[in-house]
């Protein structure tokens, strides 16, 4: 570890100066402590937010779920409103880190966390998102787990959360501060693809808070679920993920809202999938033909190329589950 300031806040003016000023937002703190340890990230100070009144789920008037960016992932996944109207997200956050990280580790940390690309982590390895303009060793190294989607020739790396993929499928809001006032923006337009620039990854301005997460009313009944592959049964990331959202009603899909984790340089939202299902018959032929759409403009690398067809499949089961049709 290397000396640095360490500043805490109790209301949200006072965080945005300390953010303006350069400081860096920590609350749960595990992925920054973990980065600091490393000296993968080394900021100058840090800005403790945990105090700031962020921590509260609450529907909004449309009925759709307002959940802080505060909120601890295991106290969002066990809400009875998450569990009763997006199981998808309760699911994500139950299949993400561990239980102890769960305890502490909040929504707004979850979808503001870096990438497990190892050779992020490894400060002797060349890498544009760590040091801009250094290379990048994932293109000729091992990059099994690396993204097949949203690539650049510069950063491979794929997002990490989970919970993020239910966000995306779900067309969710991401709600800020910051030194100018208050604004929102789509999660879709959050998350920054790496193009030229892998070392910016959210669209923050600078001293920005994240505040909350909104996800929007969806049209009732709506099944929902996440599956989550990965090479062991707990504590390990993504292979391929999908979280999907059906609104059936009359025997005919309503609506679709599908996204994968694991494979994208964001969170992957499969509108071609969705198009495909809209005021189709829920069937077994239907779901596989769907799912032939999630890996479009899959461009995989060369220890990944598994992940086209491992993609393809999740999102074609993960259809038949929550869709219903054996
Ligand atoms: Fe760095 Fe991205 Fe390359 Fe990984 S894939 S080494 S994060 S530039």
């Amino acid at each position: 570890m290397y000396p640095f300031s360490f500043t805490k806040v109790s209301d949200t003016r006072a965080a945005v100066n300390a953010g303006r000023a350069g400081g860096r937002y920590i609350a749960g703190g595990t992925t920054l402590v973990d980065l600091m340890r490393e000296t993968v990230e080394r900021p100058e100070t840090l800005v403790d937010i945990s105090d700031l009144p962020l921590g509260e789920i609450s529907v909004t008037g449309r009925g759709g779920l307002r959940i802080g960016a505060l909120v601890r992932m295991a106290d969002a996944a066990a809400h009875p409103k998450v569990r009763a109207t997006y199981p998808v997200i309760s699911q994500a956050l139950e299949l993400s880190a561990s239980a102890q990280l769960r305890n502490m580790a909040t929504i707004g940390g979850n979808i503001m966390q870096r990438t497990r690309c190892t050779y992020f982590r490894d400060v002797t390895a060349a890498c544009n998102k760590r040091e801009p303009g250094s290379g990048c060793a994932a293109l000729e190294g091992y990059n099994r787990t690396h993204a097949i989607l949203g690539t650049s020739t510069d950063c491979v790396a794929t997002h990490p959360s989970d919970v993020a993929v239910a966000f995306a499928a779900l067309e969710a809001t991401v709600h800020l501060l910051g030194p100018d006032g208050a604004r929102s923006i789509p999660f879709a337009d959050f998350l920054l693809r790496p193009g030229s620039t892998p070392n910016r990854e959210q669209a923050l301005r600078k001293g920005e808070l994240i505040t909350a997460v909104e996800v929007p009313a969806l049209p009732r009944p709506l099944k929902s679920g996440y599956l989550k592959v990965r090479d062991r049964q707990s504590y390990e990331f993504a292979l391929t993920s999908a979280a999907v959202a059906l609104h059936i009603r009359g025997g005919v899909i309503r609506e679709a809202k599908v996204a994968a984790g694991g494979v994208g340089t964001v969170p992957w939202k499969l509108s071609a999938v969705e198009k495909h299902l809209v005021g189709e018959r829920p069937s077994s032929r239907l779901w596989a033909a769907a799912a032939e759409h999630a890996a479009a403009g899959a461009r995989p690398l060369q220890h990944n190329r598994f992940k086209v067809e491992l993609l393809t499949r999740t999102v074609e089961r993960q259809l038949r589950i929550v869709g219903g049709t054996k």
